[in-house]
C-alpha cells in the first residue's frame, strides 16, 4: 500500500512518472559504472553494416587523438572503470574490525555485480551494509524503525523537522541549502508506515563526505526548535500574519501536504486498506499525518518521538558504490555513533494476530468529475494478510505467483476482471504488497457500478478456486522469470537508490538484506521446487488464498457531501482550538506568527555548511560517440554501449503527413497499437511473446522544440524496445507484425484499453497537477506548446474521458488504421540501437531486414502543413538524411487565463513566459535564474511562508515556468511570482547566490545517463554534443549582469508572451474576474 511521504515533491516530467510510485514500485534496475567515453563527431560515411565494427575502432582511434587537440581543458576526474571496489571489497573477514565495527560476513554476489558486507557497530549495536559495486554514483542512506501509535502525523513531521537544523548546522533548512550547494544526484527523505529513510547520492566524492556530514547531524543532532515544529507541522495563526483581527487558520507545511495527499482517491483508499488490514498496531495509523489528527500533537512529544527512534541501535545504515567503505566508517563512528551508548530502542512489531473470519468494511471517498463514467466509481477490493516477509523465498514465491495472477491480458484476474468491462480498472491496490511486516495481496476493481459489488466478490472467489484447480501454463512462468532475468541486467541511473528501497521493509524487521540481494539463489530453489511437485504454485494459492480468513473486502463509494464534510470536521477542529485560547494566547499567536515571518524574511547565513565550488564541476562533457548508417534509405544511429547484454532499439516516426483531425487521436493510438494483436498473434499471444522475448515495447507521442527557433518543432511517435541479444529476431519479428499487420477492429479489446487509460489519466491529475498548469500556461506560447497540450495537457483528459464515454467505438476503430498509415511508415521515420560492440553490428543485420520485410509498405504522403525545414541528422553532413521540423514563421504568441475547477483542496498553479531556445546566448542565464529565484526566493514564498509542499522555477522548450505543488493559496502564488521577478530585478544577490545556483544546475546537467540512453539527445532533438559543450560554456560565464539584463529583458512579460493556468477548487477571486476562463 502507497504510504510513503516525501520530503520533497518528486516533479514528475510525465503524466507517467508519478510521484509516489518513486519508491514504492521500487523494482531492481541495475546500473553498470559510467564508461570512460571518447570525443565523437556522428560520422558523415554512410556504410555497409559489415565495416561497421571496424569504422567503430578507427574512429575511436582517431577521435582519441582529436580530444586531446580540441579540448584544452581538463577533463572529467573520472574513476577509471574497473572491477576494483567489488574485488576489493571481498578482502574483509568476518570478524575483522574497521574503526569500531565488526564485520559480520561478505558476500559476492555477482548477478548484481557487487559484494555485501555486513557489519555493526560495537558500542552501539546499529546495523551496517555497504554493497561495493564499480558504480562512481555512490549511494547513503540512514533509516530508522519509526513506529507510531497515533495519527499526528510524528514520524512524518519529525523527518522534516530534524532538516531544518543541527548543531553542527545550525542555520536553517540546511537540506534544502544544500540541494544548491553540492552536485548531488538525488536528496530526499521518506516516510514510510514503519520506517523513516534519509538518502542521498552523489558522483563527487568530497560531495559525499560534505553531505554525509550534513546528513548525519540532521539526524543525530537536530535542532528541533518550537519554531521548525510550526512551520514544518502545524500551528495557529492569523491568516494574514501581520493583520492581528484576520481570522485564526491551521497552517504547515505537513498539514498541507497530507491535505494534499488525502484529495487523491487512490491515497484515501490504500491508506483505509492498510489500516483495517493490520488493526492491531502502528499499521493501523497514518504515519503521514491525517489532516484532522495532525494538530492534536506537541512540541514535546516530537522532541521525545526522536530521542526514543533516531538512536543508532534503532538504526541501519546502507552505502553503496566504487568509494572505499573505511572512510565512510570512520566519519560515522567520529561524527555520530561514538557519541551514543546502546539502548534497547524497542520499536518491534509484533505480529498481526490473525483473524478467525473475514470481514467487510465500507468508506466514502469525494466524487470525480473526471472519471470515465460518473455513475461507476465504485471501488471494491479483497485483500489477504499473507505471511511475515522475513522469509526471503516465501515473500519471492508470493511475488512472483501475484504476477502470475494479475499482470497482463493472460493472467486469470485480468479475464475474469477487466475483460468483463465491470470496472475501468484493477483497484488502485493490486497484488502483492511486502512494505508491511506481513506482505498483502489485494484484488479488486475500481471504476465499477455498485450494483456490481455481489458480482465482483464472487469472481474473485471462483478465479481464485479456477486457479486451485488449473495452475498456470509453463510458458507464462518462464516469461516472468525472464522478466526478472531482464530486470537484473538492466541498467538504470540509481542503482544504489533502487537497492536501499528494495532491502528496507525486509531490512526494518530483522530479515537478512543479503540474502534478499541474492536473487538468482530463489530463482534457483523455486525452480525445484516446482520440479519438486508441480502443483506447488496452486497449493500456496488454495493455503493464501482460497483458505484464507484473515481477508478484507473493502468497498468505497463517492458521497457528494464529502469534501464539505471535510471542510467542516476542519472548522469544528479549528473552533475548538481556538474556543481553548484565552485572549493572552490569542496575542502570543499573533507575535510567534510574526517572529516566524521575520525569522523566514531573514537574509541566513548558510556559511556553516560545507559546499563545492564552481571550480569543482568539470569543464567539459564527456563525449558519446554515435555513428550513423542506414538500412533500406531509413537513417540508423548506433551507439555502442556496455549495455550488460541487453539490445536497445528505438525508431522515431514523424506526423508530419498525419491529417489534423486525427491529431488527438494519437496518444490513444500509441497506447493500443502494441496492445491488440499482430500478424498471427491475438493480443494475449502477442503479450505473452512479448513478455517472453522483449523487456517491454512501447510507442509514445513525441513533441520536440527546435534547439535554435520556437517557431520550429518536430513531431512524432516514439517506438522503444529492449531485449536480451539472444532474442534480437524475436523482438524484430513482433515489430515486423506490428508493422504489416497490426489488429485494430477488437472493439471489446479497444474498450479495456480505453477505459483503463482514461482512468489512468484522471487518477494522475492530483499528481501531476504542476505539470498540467505548466503545459497549459505553456499553450499559447510557442507552436510546439499547443501540440503539447493536445498530447499530455487536460485537453488530452478530457478528450479520453469522452472516448471512455461513447457507447460505439466503431468510428474510433476506423481512425487508427489511417493513423497507422501515415506513422508506421518507413518513409518517415529513423532508427536507433544501443548495444555492446559485439551485438551492435548483429542487430545492424536485423534493422536491416526488418526494414526490407516493412518497405513494401512504404509510402509517400504530402505534409500536412507547408512550411517543412530540413535539418541534416548528421551534423557534418548537410546533404545526408534529415529531420523534419514543422516551421510556422507566422505564429502568434497570445495571452490566456485558464482556471480547471476540479475537487481538490489544494491548488496547482503556473505562470509561463515565452523566452528563447536552447541555443540563444542568454538561455544559460535563464537557467541559473530560474534555480536561483527557486532557492532564494521562490521556496521561501510558495512553501515556507505558502505552506504548499512546492515551488519554483524552470526552463524548457524555449519556455520559463513558474509553478506551485499543493498550494493552498492561488492567485496570491501568481503575485507570489511576480514579486519573484521584482526581486530578481533589483539585483540583491550575491556571487555565492550565483555559483549555487550554477552548482544546482550543473548537478541535473551531469546527472548519470544510462548505457540504454546514451546518444538519444542527439537522436532525437539533434542537440549535439558540441552544443551542449557550448551551453555549458555559457552556463560558466554567466554573470550577476547578465541575470539582471535576463530578467528584465524576458520575465517582465508583455502581456503576449506568459499565460497562466491554475487547477484547484472553486475559487470566487477567479469566478468574479472575468479575464479567467473557467473551465
Ligand atoms: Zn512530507
Amino acid at each position: 500500500m502507497v504510504t510513503i511521504w516525501q520530503h520533497v515533491p518528486t516533479l514528475s516530467t510525465t503524466r507517467h512518472e508519478r510521484a509516489k510510485k518513486v519508491l514504492s514500485n521500487a523494482k531492481l534496475r541495475l546500473l553498470r559504472p559510467k564508461q570512460c567515453l571518447y570525443l565523437s563527431q556522428t560520422q558523415r560515411t554512410f556504410i555497409t553494416r559489415a565495416k561497421l565494427a571496424a569504422m567503430f575502432r578507427h574512429t575511436k582511434a582517431v577521435l582519441e587523438k582529436l580530444r586531446h587537440v580540441r579540448l584544452k581543458c581538463r577533463q572529467l576526474p573520472q574513476r577509471q572503470r574497473s572491477t576494483a571496489a567489488k574485488e576489493k571489497a571481498l578482502h574483509y573477514n568476518a570478524g575483522q574490525q574497521i574503526h569500531s565495527f565488526t564485520v559480520k560476513e561478505v558476500v559476492a554476489v555477482p548477478d548484481l555485480f557487487l559484494t555485501a558486507v555486513k557489519l555493526t557497530h560495537d558500542k552501539t549495536g546499529a546495523q551496517y551494509l555497504h554493497a561495493a559495486r564499480d558504480d562512481p554514483n555512490n549511494l547513503f542512506s540512514v533509516q530508522f524503525r519509526t513506529t507510531p501509535m497515533d495519527s499526528t502525523g510524528v514520524p512524518h513531521i519529525l523527518e522534516h523537522t530534524v532538516l531544518c537544523g543541527s548543531k553542527k548546522y545550525p542555520c536553517r533548512d540546511p537540506f534544502f541549502k544544500m540541494l544548491n550547494r553540492s552536485l548531488s544526484t538525488f536528496m530526499n527523505a521518506f516516510t514510510a508506515s514503519d520506517y523513516t529513510m534519509y538518502p542521498f547520492s552523489t558522483q563527487n566524492e568530497k560531495d559525499f563526505q560534505n553531505l554525509l556530514s550534513v546528513y548525519l547531524d540532521a539526524v543525530f543532532f537536530p535542532c528541533l526548535r518550537e519554531q521548525d515544529f510550526w512551520q514544518e507541522g502545524w500551528r495557529l495563526e492569523n491568516e494574514n500574519p501581520t493583520d492581528a483581527s484576520s481570522p485564526l487558520v491551521f497552517k504547515g507545511v505537513v498539514f498541507n501536504e497530507m491535505k494534499g495527499a488525502f484529495s487523491d482517491n487512490e491515497s484515501v483508499y490504500g491508506q483505509h486498506l492498510q489500516n483495517k488490514l493490520y488493526p492491531d498496531h502502528t499499521y493501523s495509523v497514518v504515519s503521514g499525518g491525517e489532516p484532522l489528527a495532525i494538530p492534536d500533537l506537541t512540541w514535546e512529544q516530537l522532541k521525545q518521538f526522536h530521542a526514543t527512534h533516531y538512536h543508532p541501535s534503532n538504526a541501519r545504515f546502507f552505502t553503496y558504490g566504487d568509494l572505499p567503505l573505511e572512510q565512510h566508517l570512520k566519519q560515522i563512528d567520529v561524527e555520530a555513533l561514538s557519541k551514543f551508548d546502546r539502548i534497547d530502542p524497542n520499536t518491534q512489531i509484533p505480529p498481526q494476530p490473525h483473524w478467525t473470519s473475514p470481514r467487510e468494511d465500507h468508506v466514502t471517498c469525494s466524487p470525480d468529475p473526471m472519471a470515465p463514467d460518473p455513475s461507476r466509481q465504485n471501488t471494491l477490493c479483497v485483500s489477504y494478510m499473507l505471511g511475515d516477509i522475513t522469509d526471503t523465498f516465501e515473500a519471492f514465491t508470493l511475488s512472483l505467483l501475484s504476477s502470475l495472477m494479475t499482470s497482463g491480458p493472460n493472467a486469470p484476474f485480468y479475464k475474469a476482471l477487466i475483460e468483463p468491462k465491470i470496472g475501468t480498472d484493477f483497484s488502485s491496490v493490486v497484488g502483492y504488497d511486502g512494505s508491511t511486516k506481513e506482505a498483502s495481496f489485494s484484488i479488486g476493481l475500481q471504476g465499477m457500478a455498485e450494483a456490481d459489488s455481489e458480482k465482483v466478490k464472487n469472481i474473485i472467489h471462483q478465479t481464485i478456486c479456477d486457479i486451485v484447480l488449473k495452475g498456470f501454463e509453463d510458458e507464462r512462468i518462464e516469461a516472468l522469470l525472464h522478466k526478472l532475468e531482464i530486470q537484473m541486467k538492466h541498467q538504470s541511473t540509481n542503482f544504489g537508490l533502487s537497492l536501499a528501497s528494495y532491502i528496507a521493509s525486509l531490512w526494518n524487521h530483522d530479515g537478512d538484506p543479503v540474502e534478499l540481494l541474492q536473487i538468482n539463489n530463489s530463482v534457483t530453489k523455486f525452480r525445484q521446487a516446482l520440479k519438486e511437485n508441480p502443483r506447488f504454485l496452486q497449493d500456496k494459492v488454495q493455503h493464501y488464498f482460497k483458505e484464507n480468513t484473515h481477508r478484507l473486502t473493502l468497498s468505497m463509494s463517492p458521497d457528494d457531501s464529502y469534501l464539505e464534510n471535510q471542510a467542516r470536521a476542519e472548522k469544528e477542529k479549528l473552533q475548538e482550538k481556538i474556543s481553548a485560547l484565552s485572549d493572552g494566547d490569542k496575542k502570543e499567536i499573533y507575535e510567534k506568527g510574526l517572529q516566524l515571518l521575520d525569522a523566514q524574511s531573514k537574509t541566513q547565513d548558510a556559511s556553516c555548511l560545507p559546499a563545492l565550488k564552481v571550480s569543482d564541476i568539470a569543464p567539459t562533457i564527456p563525449i558519446t560517440p554515435v555513428l550513423m548508417s542506414s538500412a533500406e534509405g531509413v537513417p540508423v544511429q548506433f551507439c555502442e554501449q556496455p549495455t550488460n547484454g541487453l539490445v536497445y532499439f528505438r525508431a522515431m516516426c514523424s506526423l508530419n503527413t498525419l491529417p489534423e483531425d486525427l491529431k488527438l487521436y494519437v496518444p490513444l493510438f500509441c497506447s493500443v497499437v502494441t496492445k491488440m494483436g499482430c500478424g498471427s498473434l491475438d493480443y494475449r499471444q502477442q503479450a505473452q511473446q512479448m513478455e517472453l522475448r522483449t523487456g517491454g515495447m512501447s510507442v509514445s507521442p513525441q513533441v520536440i522544440s527546435d534547439c535554435s527557433s520556437l517557431e520550429m518543432f518536430e513531431q512524432g511517435v516514439l517506438l522503444s524496445s529492449s531485449c536480451l541479444d539472444r532474442n534480437v529476431p524475436h523482438m524484430f519479428q513482433l515489430w515486423r507484425d506490428i508493422f504489416n499487420s497490426p489488429h485494430f477492429d477488437d472493439e471489446e479489446r479497444l474498450r479495456v484499453l480505453v477505459m483503463m487509460s482514461a482512468q489512468e489519466l484522471s487518477n494522475g491529475i492530483s499528481y501531476s497537477g504542476h505539470m498540467y498548469a505548466v503545459t497549459r500556461a505553456s499553450r499559447h506560447l510557442t507552436p510546439a506548446g499547443d501540440l503539447h497540450e493536445t498530447f499530455d495537457g487536460m485537453e488530452q483528459v478530457r478528450f479520453m474521458k469522452r472516448i471512455a464515454e461513447m457507447s460505439d467505438l466503431t468510428q474510433v476503430i476506423r481512425m487508427l488504421p489511417r493513423i497507422k498509415k501515415h506513422v508506421l511508415n518507413p518513409d518517415n521515420m529513423r532508427c536507433a540501437i544501443n548495444a555492446t560492440p559485439q551485438q551492435v553490428s548483429e542487430s545492424a543485420a536485423h534493422v536491416e531486414s526488418f526494414m526490407k520485410d516493412v518497405a513494401a509498405k512504404r509510402k509517400h504522403f504530402k505534409a500536412v502543413r507547408p512550411n517543412i525545414i530540413q535539418r541534416p541528422l548528421d551534423v557534418l553532413s548537410d546533404s545526408g538524411p534529415s529531420r523534419k521540423l514543422v516551421n510556422d514563421p507566422d505564429f502568434q504568441p497570445c495571452y490566456m487565463k485558464t482556471f480547471f475547477q476540479l475537487p481538490f483542496p489544494v491548488n496547482f498553479v503556473s505562470e509561463s513566459v515565452r523566452t528563447v531556445p536552447y541555443n540563444h546566448e542568454h538561455y544559460a542565464s535563464l537557467c541559473v535564474l530560474a534555480r536561483m529565484m527557486t532557492a532564494k526566493f521562490l521556496h521561501g514564498e510558495i512553501r515556507e511562508k505558502g505552506g504548499a509542499y512546492g515551488g519554483g522555477a524552470k526552463m524548457g522548450g524555449g519556455v520559463f515556468s513558474f509553478y506551485s505543488y499543493r498550494d493552498p493559496n492561488s492567485v496570491q502564488t501568481l503575485s507570489a511570482f511576480r514579486r519573484g521577478v521584482e526581486w530578481a530585478k533589483l539585483g540583491q544577490f550575491s556571487q555565492q547566490d550565483i555559483d549555487e545556483a550554477k552548482l544546482s544546475v550543473f548537478s541535473s546537467v551531469d546527472s548519470p545517463v544510462a548505457p540504454s540512453s546514451k546518444g538519444l539527445s542527439v537522436f532525437l532533438s539533434g542537440l549535439t554534443d558540441e552544443m551542449k559543450q557550448r551551453h555549458r560554456e555559457r552556463l560558466f560565464a554567466v554573470t550577476h549582469a547578465n541575470l539582471l539584463d535576463a530578467a528584465e529583458r524576458y520575465l517582465c512579460a508583455g502581456h503576449k508572451t506568459c499565460g497562466v493556468a491554475i487547477l484547484g477548487p472553486e475559487n470566487d477571486c477567479i469566478k468574479k474576474d472575468p479575464s479567467w476562463v473557467v473551465k
